[in-house]
């Protein structure tokens, strides 16, 4: 990966004076904290990029750590992908993949304080009461009736709940905080939950999980994190995040810094719809191109460089905004436009006969593969009599300003000859079926007539030596991503679901295309595509369109 320093933000400022005072001996570590409970999207990139990205800069560390609290939801084939995912961007973690649940022990004993302290009590209301007793925004809550319990009284019911004598639901341990605090957060918050159910990691161990606000500030803690960077809905979370570490003694504990999370137009960004959408079958599997995942992005085509510089491109704030996906596919077209041949390929075909050029014969000729950029070299492509060429090349009446084939006129089949254009004839159903030209020897590169000045290029591949190939062309799966919530994101006849995001079509390509040097091509004047080797067939995924039609 090419070494850039990631440019500064507001979190590298905090970072910078931390390292000025020494609070934290000038050692930087940050982590990325998945929820193993669906693959990772756009949005998660650029908090990977944050993270790891922000440890480079400093000399420090990034952990991967699965936090991995809630069995119900969760799956190891959710942790597989993640790891995937995040060594495809790029990124490189501190050690060993990292996981929560090791801390379960931890977290237990950091409960058994806080219940020592009378920092916790064990609490039988129910899911409703205690919704009761929690107050307003505008009212404070009440205590309750449970947080008079002895310490005695707590520890044991604790390490009751933790033993399975209790049914999920019927007790919850809380912290003792401040029901009037004109923060919700800090009423009383529940920090661990009976829930008899199957931890892919820990298998039945455990009945007993603790609470995100509780447990992850002291997973941060345990790894000795420096800097924990999250999204700005966990804002009103952190004075609870800064108490749990005060009250369980932790010293130089970590900060939590929060960001805005990335909203992309045209997508939505939860894993929840997502999954959604995925069990649904609206999309072919969480890689399906169209989702924003990084896997489904990865299968479009995306290269890992493009989304880093994305991600880079949008910088991170504290203010909410929404990106236009438009910035995403320059990135995308930016990292492609140098790096990958531009080849020909015909989305419709028609055949192209060449009567003066002698059947059975060929020749090679040499095409550059890329002409803003030699180091790729040129490639040897199959002339011969008969070939394709894309119907938008030809017109039976052409208007004003055309310069492609049609009767009567001479183009220059790219990379060879130039030919003209004597007669055409049609099927039964009105459409153009084939179309007879005629060669001028000696017009190809290098030969005598090479100079011979026509308006028109045309792209073409020879019929024998064509691949038969699908071209998957994706659009936006949303059309107002906005107005979806879990209740309408189905509806298939409404309009947020875009009908037309995916089409179909099949077509040629030339044979270098799936020759294996490499996998992601510019089709001349169609777009950047790539070779999708995990599609039944042969089968191109249009990565992005040209930005606008290219002379060839
Ligand atoms: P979702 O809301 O999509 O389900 P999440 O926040 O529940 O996502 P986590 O697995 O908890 O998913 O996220 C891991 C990390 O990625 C967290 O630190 C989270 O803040 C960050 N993250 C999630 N979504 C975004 C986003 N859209 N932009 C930036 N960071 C994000
Ligand atoms: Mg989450």
């Amino acid at each position: 990966m090419e070494e850039k320093v990631m440019p500064s933000n507001f979190i590298h400022n905090i970072i910078d004076q931390d390292n000025e005072s020494g609070y934290y001996d000038n050692r930087v570590h940050t982590r990325f904290p998945p929820e193993p409970n669906g693959y990772l999207h756009i949005g998660h990139a650029k908090s990977i990029c944050l993270n790891f990205g922000t440890a480079k800069k400093y000399g420090g560390k990034c952990n991967l750590r699965f936090d991995d609290t809630n069995p119900v939801k969760e799956d190891t084939e959710y942790v597989d992908s993640i790891t995937e995912d995040v060594a495809w961007l790029g990124f490189q973690w501190d050690g060993e993949v990292l996981f929560a649940s090791s801390y379960f022990d931890t977290m237990y004993e950091c409960a058994v304080k806080l219940i020592k302290k009378g920092k916790a009590y064990v609490c039988d209301l129910s899911a409703e009461e205690t919704r009761a007793y929690r107050g307003t925004l505008t009212e404070p809550g009440k205590k309750s009736p449970y947080a008079s319990r002895t310490v005695e009284e707590n520890l044991d019911l604790f390490e009751r709940m933790k033993a399975g004598e209790f049914a999920d639901g019927e007790k919850v341990l809380r912290a003792n905080i401040d029901m009037a605090s004109p923060n919700m957060n800090m009423r009383d918050p529940v920090i661990y939950r009976i829930a008899h159910a199957t931890h892919h990691k820990t298998g039945d161990a455990w009945c007993i999980y603790p609470m995100y606000d509780f447990a992850h500030p002291i997973e941060d803690a345990v790894e000795g994190i420096t800097h924990s960077i999250c999204t700005l809905e966990f804002e009103d979370h952190r004075p609870l995040y800064d108490w749990v570490l005060r009250e369980c003694d932790f010293e130089t504990p970590p900060k939590q810094i929060e960001f805005a999370r990335l909203e992309l137009t045209n997508n939505v960004m939860s894993k929840r719809k997502l999954k959604m959408l995925v069990d649904e079958k609206i999309v072919d599997g969480w890689d399906d191109p169209r989702m924003p995942t990084v896997s489904g992005l990865r299968r479009r085509g995306y290269t890992p460089e493009a989304v880093r510089t994305f991600c880079e491109t949008i910088g991170v704030s504290k203010s909410k905004s929404k990106v236009d996906y438009a910035l995403l596919e320059h990135c995308v077209r930016e990292d492609l436009k140098l790096k990958y041949p531009r080849i020909m390929a015909v989305e419709k075909p028609i055949k192209l006969i060449i009567t003066n050029y002698p059947e059975g014969e060929s020749e090679m000729v040499s095409i550059e593969n890329n002409q803003e950029n030699e180091a790729l070299g040129s490639r040897q492509v199959k002339f011969e009599r008969e070939m394709y060429i894309d119907s938008k090349d030809f017109m039976e009446e052409p208007p004003k300003k055309y310069y492609r084939l049609y009767p009567g006129n001479d183009v220059r089949l790219k990379g060879a000859y130039v030919i003209h254009c004597d007669d055409y004839k049609k099927n039964e159903n009105g459409e153009i079926e084939e179309i007879y030209c005629s060669y001028y020897p000696g017009t190809k590169s290098g030969q005598e007539n090479a100079d011979m000045k026509v308006k028109g290029v045309i792209q073409w591949v020879g019929a024998s030596d064509a691949v038969e190939a699908e071209f998957h062309l994706y659009d936006h799966l949303f059309l107002e991503p906005e107005q979806v919530t879990e209740d309408n994101l189905l509806e298939k006849d409404g309009l947020l679901l875009n009908r037309y995001s995916l089409e179909k079509t099949r077509g040629y390509v030339e044979k270098y295309a799936i020759e294996g040097e490499y996998d992601r091509f510019q089709f001349i004047r169609n777009g950047y595509f790539f070779f999708d080797k995990k599609a039944e067939g042969c089968v191109f995924n249009r990565i992005v369109s040209l930005k606008s039609s290219f002379k060839i």
